[in-house]
């Protein structure tokens, strides 16, 4: 049944600035779980989604390993495999999928804009922001060395690869404590290596760490290097950088873990949609519309809690189903 008539697509140009100007139903800015299970859910509700993938298509799960963990893959499945299928599921229902980074928006009325790469301004009844989050990185050169080798941002999904084995994590935060406490069931010796002399956590998470018998803080320490042939085989930490008492030494662990942090890729709507102090999207409690009426954000730009592909997934599902919803009562 169809609900509403989606608006024909109109291409025109708008000569004032040089940009193309096209006019479309459903905006869907993201190739994560999140964006292309949005496309899926809008294309067999009829909204003629047009899908922009952003820079890294198919977001954070194509620089994981294996996904063992999303429902309906026993054997588990590559991280850019299950992004592959995603998107030829999403096409499969009539989803156009392009190629674009969205620079910047205009939600200051009605309709809606977001311009791509500078030039393709996409004019849109209904926008699902699922940009996703990147993890922050410290920036040296050997984790990009052993990259999907020893070196990980999400324990949730690589932690198992670890069990029995000993690992670190960076990090003094939330996240951190999660993920050591987390990796302190699978592993058998857990660091953490904190840079202050305290926690950034809440006390509920430290108090977690500190009380685990397999965690060992090291405190007041910063990731040098890691080493090893085939893989990580140890880290290079050092104490007290920069000061007299400065030192260096070696721990012996197979994996490290980074939680430095996470950005939410939200910057280029920060002057319409509602964003926390650390940046994700503020969605209404119990759904996915944002304050502008007719956007909604789904998958890690708003959800620094759960970060995972079918957590991500399920928040796409609700936000096209949100979006579907307006359009119906907007007739
Ligand atoms: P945070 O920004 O809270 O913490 C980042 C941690 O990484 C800090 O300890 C910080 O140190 C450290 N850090 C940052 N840069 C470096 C660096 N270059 N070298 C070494 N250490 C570094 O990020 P989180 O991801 O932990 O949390 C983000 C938000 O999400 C927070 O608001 C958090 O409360 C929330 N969250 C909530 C959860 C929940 O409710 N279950 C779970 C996870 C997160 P320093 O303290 O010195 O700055």
């Amino acid at each position: 049944m169809q609900l509403f008539k989606p608006l024909e697509t109109d291409k025109g140009e708008d000569k004032s600035d040089c940009k193309t100007t096209e006019k479309i139903c459903c905006l869907i800015i993201g190739s994560g779980p999140a964006g292309y299970t949005a496309a899926i859910y809008a294309a067999r509700a009829n909204l003629k989604p047009v899908l922009y993938t952003g820079l890294q298509q198919g977001g954070q799960l194509t620089i994981t390993t294996d996904v063992e963990n999303f429902p309906g893959y026993p054997e588990g499945v590559s991280g850019p495999e299950m992004m592959e299928d995603l998107r030829k599921q999403a096409e499969k229902f009539g989803t156009d999928v392009r190629f674009g980074i969205a620079t910047s928006s205009d939600f200051s009325g009605k309709p809606l804009k977001v311009t791509f790469d500078g030039t393709a301004e996409i004019v849109a009844d209904v926008i699902i922001i699922a940009t996703g989050a990147t993890a922050k990185f410290l920036g040296i050169p050997a984790e990009k060395k052993y990259a999907g080798m020893g070196v990980s941002a999400c324990a949730t999904c690589d932690g198992f690869f670890y069990r029995g084995k000993d690992v670190a994590v960076v990090g003094g935060g939330d996240t951190a404590c999660e993920e050591a406490s987390y990796l302190a069931n699978l592993c058998s010796k857990v660091y953490m290596i904190v840079r202050r002399d305290v926690f950034r956590a809440s006390k509920p998470m430290q108090h977690r760490v500190m009380t685990a018998p397999n965690i060992e803080i090291l405190w007041k320490c910063q990731l040098d290097d890691l080493f090893g042939t085939n893989g990580v085989e140890g880290a290079v930490v050092v104490r007290e950088k920069g000061t007299p008492e400065e030192e260096k030494f070696n721990i012996k662990i197979d994996g490290l873990f980074l939680a430095v942090g996470h950005t939410p890729n939200s910057d280029i709507f920060k002057p319409w949609v509602e964003t926390g102090e650390t940046g994700y999207i503020i969605t209404e409690p119990g759904s996915t519309c944002t304050r502008v009426p007719g956007v909604f954000a789904a998958g890690d730009v708003m959800d620094y809690v759960y970060r995972q592909a079918v957590t991500a997934a399920a928040s796409g599902c609700k936000a096209a189903i949100d979006a579907e919803r307006y359009l119906t009562e907007m007739l």
